[in-house]
């Protein structure tokens, strides 16, 4: 097939049982460069039929590749590293170009996901079981860890590379066959993935990718042949997700939307802080699960990081991030969203906050951008305090305590990161323990756990139990079966009864 990196190409095909497939549909979903606004490509929108086409191709692939020895398993995993590592700047590009973001986050995007695979590559070691002899008389016991079958990724925009990366590596490490329904917006990079795992050499019908939307996302949650579901993206598709596939009998990981606050305390090192605030709220535009939209600063240190916040915001390049590599903030991801952001910026001023600054500040490309904005005078009681917007706004708030910050945080109805900056570590320990969210940072402006870690949302962040990454994701791809032996003197070769 024509390689999806090529600039022109614009067809977007199914992998299915190791073959490329143009898929009857009676819809496609326009793909945009975001910073130009134009159409790059048409996402079909299948349906049960392909998903079904799919799971297919999958479970017959499951039936030798889950008895695949663990380390040839690995060794194709490797070699799949090799040739990420070999292409790594050309998927940054087409991330870039598929989902706006700049230069710099595409490779972050890339390189973040190459650890999962790093990570999966030690499946031989993550996946042993445990033992213990004589746990009765002449008894052993022991764990082994299998496959669960035919797992299922539904991912969203804001990261083509590392969130399915969060799961398939270990999926398939695990022996599992995946099928992996990639964001309709940023459908060119999961193409790249499958194309990549044919280069090497990885077993037909083990990796898979289905393209569209809500049908193929309801027909994988409602397959017989699916066993296991992973979803990351907003919480009400995510509470969807949760819903419908547990009611359907798979075990279901579904990471929703978030609320994250930035905490300054007095006694925070300044220009570090500066730099971490300014790549939290407005890296990626402020489309990241993990950025902070919130910023909170206390006692009579507000003015002066006021101050310092926007200033920095005025001076942010923002611009086409395909064609100038030096951008430091691109768009956001398309009409529909801008539309949505400028909305709720609107709603916030209307309900009494202040826009600092923002859109009209600045002239801005054709694209899908919005200017960096500041919206100050914020309560808590104000949706735009407890509303993910998803975007470059940051809402700012004036407690007068540590203590005060930590109950208002408390209040959101997320939980996926908050992070606290500050030369104490009196301050430091307080927050950790009382702050009611999975995911905390110390002085670290995005404290997204790395690939040996669960990405831990609580709350209206998560629904689930195993989260994905980490010794987390192995748990959740694999099922224990646990083995008694009796091997004493009365078992002898015998002739029959
Ligand atoms: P989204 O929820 O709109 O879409 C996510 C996936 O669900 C996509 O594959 C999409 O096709 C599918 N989908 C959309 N509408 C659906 C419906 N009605 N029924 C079934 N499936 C549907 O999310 P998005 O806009 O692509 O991504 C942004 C969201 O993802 C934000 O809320 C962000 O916080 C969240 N996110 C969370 C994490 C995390 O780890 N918690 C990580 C990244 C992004």
């Amino acid at each position: 097939m024509t390689s999806t990196v090529l600039p022109e190409a614009a067809e977007v095909r199914n992998f299915c049982g190791g073959a490329w497939i143009r898929p009857r549909v009676e819809r496609t979903h326009a793909v945009h460069n975001p910073s130009t606004g134009e159409v790059i490509g048409w996402t079909p929108m299948c349906g049960a039929r392909e998903v079904d086409e799919a799971v297919r191709a999958a479970a017959m692939a499951y039936a030798s590749w889950s008895r695949t020895p663990v380390p040839r398993r690995a060794e194709a995993l490797f070699r799949y590293r090799a040739l990420l590592e070999e292409h790594r700047e050309e998927l940054s590009r087409l991330i870039t170009r598929e989902n706006g973001k700049t230069l710099e986050e595409a490779r972050g995007d890339v390189k973040r996901g190459i650890e999962v695979v790093d990570f999966a590559c030690g499946i031989a070691h993550l996946s042993k079981g445990e033992s213990l002899h004589e746990i009765a008389p002449h008894i052993d016991g022991l764990t082994m860890r299998e496959p669960v079958g035919v797992c299922a990724g539904i991912t969203p925009f804001n990261f083509p590379a590392m969130v399915p990366m969060w799961m398939f590596p270990i999926a398939i490490a695990c022996g599992n066959a995946f099928i992996l329904k990639p964001s309709e917006k940023v459908p060119f990079t999961a193409c790249r993935f499958a194309e990549l795992f044919q280069e090497a050499g990885l077993q037909e019908g083990v990796f898979n990718v289905v393209h569209g939307g809500r049908d193929v996302v309801d027909a994988l949650c409602s397959h017989p042949g699916v066993a296991a579901v992973s979803f990351v993206g907003s919480s009400p598709i995510a509470r969807h997700v949760y819903a419908l596939a547990c009611g359907h009998g798979k075990r279901v990981q579904a990471a929703g939307g978030a609320k994250n606050v930035l905490l300054v305390m007095p006694d925070a090192e300044p220009d570090a802080t500066l730099r971490a605030v300014m790549s939290s709220a407005f890296g990626c535009a402020g489309q990241r699960c993990m950025a902070g939209s919130v910023l909170m600063a206390v006692g009579e240190t507000a003015d002066a990081v006021r101050d310092q916040v926007a200033d920095a915001m005025a001076r942010l390049k923002v611009d086409d991030t395909s064609a100038n590599d030096a951008a430091e903030m691109g768009p956001v991801i398309d009409g529909g969203a801008r539309q949505r952001i400028r909305s709720e910026i609107e709603r916030a001023v209307e309900a009494g906050a202040t826009r600092t600054l923002g859109d009209g500040d600045r002239a801005l490309p054709p694209g899908f951008f919005i200017g960096p904005t500041l919206l100050e005078n914020v309560s808590p009681d104000m949706p735009v305090f407890r509303e993910e917007i998803f975007g470059p706004v940051l809402a700012m708030l004036r407690p007068a305590t540590l203590e005060e910050a930590i109950a208002t945080m408390n209040r959101l109805p997320y939980g996926n990161g908050a992070t606290l900056f500050t030369g104490s570590g009196h301050s430091a320990r307080q927050f950790a323990r009382d702050i009611q969210c999975g995911m905390v940072g110390i002085n670290v402006g995005v404290p997204a756990p790395m690939a040996q870690f669960p990405f831990a949302g609580w709350n209206g962040s998560f629904f689930g139990d195993l989260h994905v990454q980490g010794s987390e994701g192995v748990q959740f791809y694999t099922r224990q079966k646990v083995v008694l032996s009796r091997w004493d003197g009365s078992y002898r070769p015998q002739q029959g009864w």
